[in-house]
């Protein structure tokens, strides 16, 4: 199995052969790939479980429908791996970018994430790109050898989207590609696009459960009118929720062959022999220009009528006003942090209240704020 899983993968696909390899070494896995590893260790790890309780648009207590941190993680890796296969890049490293890429939010979306990066300015602020590389480069504990999860460059190079350039000297070889303008592998650029994907559209399926967006103003949508009226034209009496799921499928299915078929032109173009030669090429994952314009007119849509919706920005208040009460209250007394956050305060500094805020989920922080403020709580 081991063997002939190299066989599918092309030239400029990052391998197990072309691997960068690990920051501490390990033996090479048996009956797995290094990517099959480093994705079986995100699984396994304490803030992947935490993605099940942490939100972006709708906060957890609000529905048990609503797509949540995990769910949106393994859509972007279903997206992701599917369009792998077909361009003949590494599925496995792919997945383990899509699965780990959140690993570093807050609790509450980003409300959550300005929030913090506001308490934390004079620190150095707060970055959940970098916080998720945190979380598997030094957070967690799970291995007697090292913190951390040890991961792959090539995942770690994923996971680290983009960084404020001030930022890069710090982080050696994986910070280099943003000083010198290289692109991370296509399978880091592929994961990109596939959470792109993912969130547009479930965020429509969302929005239209949570009755904060219409069928009515959707349908001034490009996208989305001309795939809602192809499933009414073949289904004249589909309505409701299997209306909404045809659409919402049709599009994902676009978005992901126009993908598909753009990027395989552009690597042709480019012809790149190896995924370092990749780096120092343009970007070659992308929409056609049709398509990505289309997608833009759906993300201008969902931000003023989802995200700027007077009641997701009531949350999106109530939010922000959690996170930063509980971050001036930590940094006023340290002494008021769990036992386990003040040893860790002696080590890191208010990076370790930083840490302790965007490890918690929603109910966690909300629970945490009752605790410290209610009388009757403890
Ligand atoms: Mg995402």
């Amino acid at each position: 199995m081991h063997n002939t899983m190299h066989n599918r993968l092309a030239p400029y696909a990052v391998s197990d052969t072309n691997s960068r390899g690990r920051r501490i070494h390990e033996d090479f896995p048996t009956g797995r790939s290094q990517f099959q590893r480093d994705r079986d260790r995100i699984i396994h790890s304490t803030a992947f479980r935490r993605l099940e309780y942490k939100t972006q648009v709708f906060v957890n207590h609000e529905g048990d429908l609503f797509r949540t941190r995990l769910t949106h993680s393994l859509e972007v890796a279903q997206i992701g791996r599917s369009i792998a296969r077909n361009l003949g890049l590494n599925e496995e490293l792919v997945e383990a970018i899509a699965l780990s890429h959140d690993l570093g939010h807050t609790p509450f979306g980003h409300a959550g994430q300005d929030a913090l990066n506001n308490c934390m300015k004079a620190y150095g602020g707060f970055e959940h790109n970098l916080q998720s590389l945190r979380v598997v480069d030094v957070l967690e504990e799970h291995y007697a050898a090292f913190n951390g999860l040890n991961l792959c460059f090539e995942t770690r190079e994923g996971i680290l989207k983009r960084i404020p350039k001030s930022r890069a000297p710090e982080l050696g070889e994986l910070g280099m590609r943003f000083l010198h303008g290289h692109n991370p592998s296509l399978e880091a650029q592929l994961a990109n696009l596939a959470d792109e994907i993912a969130y547009n559209n479930h965020d429509v399926d969302d929005g239209l459960r949570s009755g904060l967006i219409t069928l009515a103003q959707l349908e001034e949508i490009e996208i989305f009118a001309r795939h809602l009226h192809h499933v009414k034209q073949h289904y004249p009496d589909i309505a409701g929720r299997r209306l909404i799921h045809e659409t919402v499928r049709g599009m994902i299915n676009t978005l992901a062959t126009d993908l598909t078929g753009q990027s395989i032109t552009r690597i042709r173009s480019a012809a790149p022999d190896s995924p370092d030669s990749v780096r120092e090429k343009p970007v070659l994952i992308g929409f056609s220009d049709a398509i990505k314009q289309q997608q833009q007119e759906l993300k201008r849509f969902l931000h003023s009528n989802l995200y700027r919706h007077y009641q997701v920005k009531r949350m999106s208040n109530k939010a922000r006003h959690t996170v930063e009460k509980l971050f001036a209250t930590f940094e006023t007394d340290p002494a008021l942090l769990p036992s386990e956050y003040q040893h860790k305060f002696q080590e890191y500094g208010y990076q370790a209240i930083a840490d302790y805020i965007a490890g918690m989920t929603d109910r966690y922080a909300i629970k945490e704020y009752q605790r410290l403020f209610a009388i009757t709580e403890n």
